[in-house]
């Protein structure tokens, strides 16, 4: 057993450095804009060269990408950039018009790094810029007599209209150079529709990563709430839809007697070692992006960061099963009672939490529970906003699920007390399918995948699991069999540690 974690560890060290914790780790998308925060000139089109190309272009959320083959010293290719860069400006970064659908990427071939990969797609002349889905670019390859191919050389794009125009076609979309930030003609108000729910799969790791920044940035890390943030973190390891965050939030509960201990709050060692404990990224580097696909409002105050918290708590729930129901109300009650930085909100769901009078013995009663307090935040918030005029005029609050997307979940309208009759049944299944299914399915469908096998796969081990998890100590073990060896292993690791050694303080 020892030789075996030895050796996962060892694995587990060079294949997870997405989320290690030493020093200035920053996402190349989100590089964009941090340059453009600090006022120094900067690109908006993503560098990529040999050993980023893939990894890149495999984590996108975009559906296409563009990559211009260029080279430094050539003079069209630095006449060429300013139109290029007013495209990009549209797409790429947190400041995007149009974020999230189209990565515009540039590689040097003048670089000899690149050189390879510049061959790989017989780039004849420069600039030389190509279209397609993005995980078509990766490990992929062109030829000009290739007859069929899913990457395409865009033949028109000397300017930055030409080429705008071009995307247009392609897209059959009417993006222009002016567009203003928020005017969106991509953004649909019917967030019910499945489709669109696919693509929160990567809200859901934005709003993991920065509930995790918060968390770090205003030293919410306390003795008294070290504990919450354990049982929450166990609960991600085994259940977070996506496979990097559960990566990241087993990491993080291998370590985390080293990088907190109990007298972390109070520790001269918080200021000394930041580097070490604010750069740690739970979902990876790549995350957060900076912008929300699924959760992006209308206005730049509105959805976000707390939608994508209500979606993952909602992910979280239709994964689990019976044996962890209450743990998983516990983990969920005290997470938000203890991190979420709206006063407000954690008040009025720390209430709801304590109306609970008995224990949740099944997976079912809990989702169901979540389900019905957030149907009752979404009623008391439509008064209010429909009265102070603070909502997303594109997303007014609604009871969930709509009829469209579940007629079957109506049973009638009971007139005495206004309430709707629910099939609680149907609804289980509509959450079920709505957050676990169709939420990963973008996933899958876009091949990203893991070292260990694909998402889906991941995904639907994780649905199978055990009790196990009600017992932190015992947990890891039980948890090995029904969920990722990741999770498991990090949750036993955390548990043999404690139990081995005495505490270690940061000297
Ligand atoms: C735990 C918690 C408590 C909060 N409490 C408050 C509060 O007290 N006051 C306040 O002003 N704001 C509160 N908020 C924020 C508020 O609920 C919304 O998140 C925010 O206004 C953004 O709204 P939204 O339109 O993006 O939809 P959200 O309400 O954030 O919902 C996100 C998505 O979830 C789906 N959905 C909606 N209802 C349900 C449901 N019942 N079951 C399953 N899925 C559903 C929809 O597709 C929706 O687009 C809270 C947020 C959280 C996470």
């Amino acid at each position: 057993m020892k030789l075996f974690l030895g050796l996962f560890l060892c694995a587990f060290s060079v294949c997870c450095s997405s989320a290690t914790f030493s020093g200035s780790r920053r996402s190349i998308l989100r590089e964009v804009n941090d340059k453009d925060q600090t006022g120094v000139d900067h690109d908006y089109a993503v560098e990529l060269n040999a050993t980023n190309f893939d990894s890149v272009l495999k984590d996108t959320p975009a559906t296409f990408a563009v990559v211009e083959f260029f080279a430094h010293w050539c003079p069209a290719c630095r006449n060429y950039k300013p139109h290029y860069e007013k495209v990009a400006r549209l797409f790429n970064g947190a400041d995007a018009v149009h974020p999230g659908i189209i990565l515009l990427t540039r590689v040097d071939c003048a670089l000899k790094i690149n050189t390879k990969l510049c061959d790989k797609f017989s780039v004849g002349h420069y600039p030389m810029l190509f279209w397609g889905a993005p995980p078509k670019f990766v490990g992929g390859s062109w030829e000009p007599k290739q007859e069929k191919s899913d990457i395409h050389v865009i033949d028109d794009a000397r300017t930055a209209d030409r080429l705008l125009n071009w995307i247009n076609k392609q897209t059959s979309s009417s993006f222009g150079l002016d567009d203003q930030k928020f005017q969106n003609e991509q953004l649909s108000s019917n967030v019910s529709d499945p489709e669109q729910i696919a693509r929160a799969i990567y809200d859901v790791e934005e709003a993991t990563s920065i509930a995790f920044d918060i968390i770090l940035e205003h030293k919410m890390i306390k003795p008294e709430t070290r504990a919450p943030l354990i049982k929450f973190l166990q609960l991600l390891t085994a259940h977070h839809p996506s496979r990097r965050c559960r990566k990241g939030a087993g990491e993080l509960l291998v370590s985390f007697d080293d990088l907190y201990p109990t007298d972390f709050s109070s520790s001269q060692k918080q200021d000394d070692d930041k580097s070490q404990v604010t750069n740690f990224q739970i979902c990876g580097k790549e995350v957060p992006r900076g912008y929300w696909m699924f959760c992006r409002g209308s206005k730049n105050e509105t959805r976000g960061f707390s939608c994508g918290l209500w979606v993952l708590l909602h992910s979280l729930s239709v994964r689990i099963e019976d044996g962890e129901s209450q743990f998983t109300f516990n983990a969920i009650c005290d997470f938000v009672h203890n991190f979420f930085v709206c006063e407000e909100c954690r008040q009025h769901f720390y209430k709801m939490c304590s109306s609970v009078s008995s224990p949740f013995n099944k997976a079912r009663d809990f989702a169901l529970w979540l389900w019905s307090s957030h149907n009752k935040v979404n009623e008391r918030l439509s008064k209010e906003e429909a009265s102070l005029g603070t909502g997303d005029p594109k997303f007014p609050k609604t009871i969930w699920p709509p009829k469209q997307l579940c007629s079957s979940c109506y049973l009638g309208h009971d007139q005495k007390s206004n309430k709707i009759e629910w099939n609680q049944d149907e609804v289980y299944k509509a959450l079920r399918n709505y957050y676990g299914t169709t939420l990963v399915s973008l996933y899958k469908e876009k091949g990203i995948v893991g070292n260990e096998g694909t998402e889906g796969a991941a995904l639907e081990d994780l649905i199978v699991a055990s009790n196990a998890i009600v017992v932190p100590v015992g947990a890891a073990l039980a948890i090995a069999v029904a969920s990722c060896a990741f999770g498991a292993l990090a949750c036993y690791w955390r548990s043999q540690q404690k139990s081995r050694k005495p505490r270690r303080t940061w000297n």
